[in-house]
């Protein structure tokens, strides 16, 4: 006799039928989301790891001893591997130590770097009433945007050029001041894969005595085993923080990431502790009270198992085969590369230097592969804040299983372009017009729309773009992902954006 209702068996049974119509995790057919070593070995390693330290609490590392040592050994790799000392070139003065905290992911990696930086700027100026400002390229990742939302800074995002990606150091520099109180560099960027100038815009705000933040958390791991490159961790002076995620190129299940900063006294602002209530002393180095030692034991293990040989290893085989990928695709008639990708990703756009009948649309490609069963990443065109405007490209993650598939990927994708070459890109603002005409107050109900509206006007907005179910739940992504995207350019963002919230809202909610 238990106290089950139904039988556990079934219940996996169930769950994986589920997991069926997942994007399949392994392989290399899917280029974004998912980083898979190749290794069974890993997986494996990490799922035991992970099931050894399931009941335990990481909430408290006193009481969990293993999560304290697992943390400090996860946080002296990447301290070791990204040139944090103790005994790294010049910066074992005194108040520079380089000190760590895992997190659940990128994002709250970047989060807790753009808190600190903001609580240093307060404490440095008591009484200034002003908001602080981050800067960043456009290209500096959401969970900037993200950060400056939740934690009240102004984004100043400095425009990068359309050709390489990367903005230019006196357009960063301008724009320092005393109300700046982060950086933001990218290493590489997600978009294009673009090593941002950390070195040249390091030098100023060290003088200036700005933070700087580099965001290593999709390349850092693979970054740190490529040579060649400039220096772009805590090897360059004025870096005061870092963050790289163990859950990409660290070949670790989700929920895991490291955040360092450089100067004990800098990092103990991250931490948020407090005794005024009647429960427990709160003292969390993240945002999480309570939080899982599953993600942070799989990446432990897997730094312990690999070392920093294994990683060099399979860094050596993403970067194989982005070599490869990247000169395949720049030999695709009508199909670029944007700029000078870094690190095992790329971005692609419509080469404009051939006729219009020649040209690949990046979206049209990559809805032609999705065909094949190749699940490319699609990006939309953006407006930056001078006007200019960067193209819409599709974006490939590379991973070590990709230098496995290569062989069959490239045919492919030059196969893919040869269906979709000539095809014009869709155009958004006619599909948009041709939608508004639809609807029952035609533009006038678009234009109010974007003003603001309710769930219930969300999704007839959604039905009539084809992409809610009649019941009003969310159903499958539809076969062509291109005209969606073309939504996206064309509609204004804060509707784009209510839109996507109702969208994915109503993908979970019950039936
Ligand atoms: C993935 C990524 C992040 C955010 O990380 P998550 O793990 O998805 O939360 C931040 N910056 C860059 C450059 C990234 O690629």
């Amino acid at each position: 006799m238990n106290a089950f209702e139904r039988e556990p068996d079934e219940v996996l049974a169930e769950l994986a039928a589920l997991r069926e119509g997942d994007a399949p995790t392994h392989g290399g057919r899917v280029l974004s989301y998912v980083y898979d070593s190749g290794l069974a070995e890993l997986d494996e390693l990490a799922a035991r790891a992970a099931r050894l330290v399931q009941p335990v609490n990481g909430l408290d590392p006193t009481t969990f001893t293993s999560v304290a040592a697992m943390e400090a050994g996860v946080v002296g790799f990447a301290r070791r591997v990204f040139h944090g000392g103790p005994a790294g070139a010049g910066v074992d003065e005194a108040g520079t130590e380089v000190v760590g905290s895992v997190t659940s992911g990128g994002t709250e990696s970047c989060l807790l770097a753009v808190k600190t930086a903001r609580d240093a700027w307060r404490a440095a100026r008591p009484g200034d009433e002003r908001m602080p400002r981050l800067v960043a390229p456009t290209t500096v990742h959401a969970a900037f945007h993200k950060a400056a939302h939740y934690f009240g800074l102004a984004l100043d995002l400095v425009p990068v050029s359309a050709e390489t990606g990367a903005p230019s150091v006196a357009d960063v520099v301008e724009r320092l001041d005393d109300d700046v109180a982060l950086v933001v560099m990218s290493a590489p960027s997600y978009p294009f894969a673009t090593l941002d100038p950390v070195g040249e815009v390091a030098a100023e705000t060290a003088d200036l005595g700005i933070a700087l933040h580099v965001d290593a958390c999709i390349g850092g791991f693979a970054l740190a085993f490529q040579e060649g490159l400039p220096d772009w961790d805590f090897r360059v002076p004025g870096v005061t923080s870092l963050s790289a995620d163990l859950h990409k190129y660290g070949y670790a299940p989700k929920g895991v990431s490291v955040l360092l900063q450089r100067g004990r006294d800098r990092q103990r602002r991250q931490y948020f502790a407090t005794t005024a209530w009647p429960g427990y002393p709160v003292v969390n180095p993240t945002m999480a009270g309570s939080k899982p030692a599953g993600p942070l034991a799989a990446a432990w293990a897997i730094v312990q198992v690999l070392g920093e040989s294994g990683f060099a290893e399979l860094t050596a085989r993403a970067t194989a085969a982005t070599a490869t990928l990247r000169e395949a695709i720049d030999g695709i008639e009508g199909l670029a590369v944007v700029g000078d990708p870094v690190g095992p990703l790329l971005a692609v756009r419509t080469d404009e230097s051939v006729l219009a009948e020649r040209r690949v649309d990046p979206h049209h490609w990559a809805d032609a592969a999705r065909g094949a069963g190749w699940h490319l990443q699609l990006q939309p065109g953006t407006v930056q804040a001078d006007g200019t405007v960067l193209p819409h490209t599709t974006h490939l993650t590379i991973t070590p299983v990709t230098d496995h598939v290569v062989g069959e990927l490239v045919p492919a994708l030059a196969a893919a372009a040869d269906t979709v070459r000539g095809v014009p890109a869709v155009d958004g603002r006619a599909l948009v017009a041709g939608l508004a005409g639809q609807l029952p107050g035609g533009a006038d109900a678009l234009a109010a729309a974007s003003a603001g509206i309710d769930s219930d006007g969300a999704a007839l907005l959604l039905g009539a773009f084809g992409l809610l179910g009649g019941d009003g739940a969310g159903g499958a992504l539809p076969d062509r992902m291109a005209p969606v995207l073309a939504l996206v350019e064309a509609l204004p963002g804060p509707l784009t954006e209510r839109l996507l919230v109702e969208l994915l809202a109503r993908v979970v909610e019950p039936r």
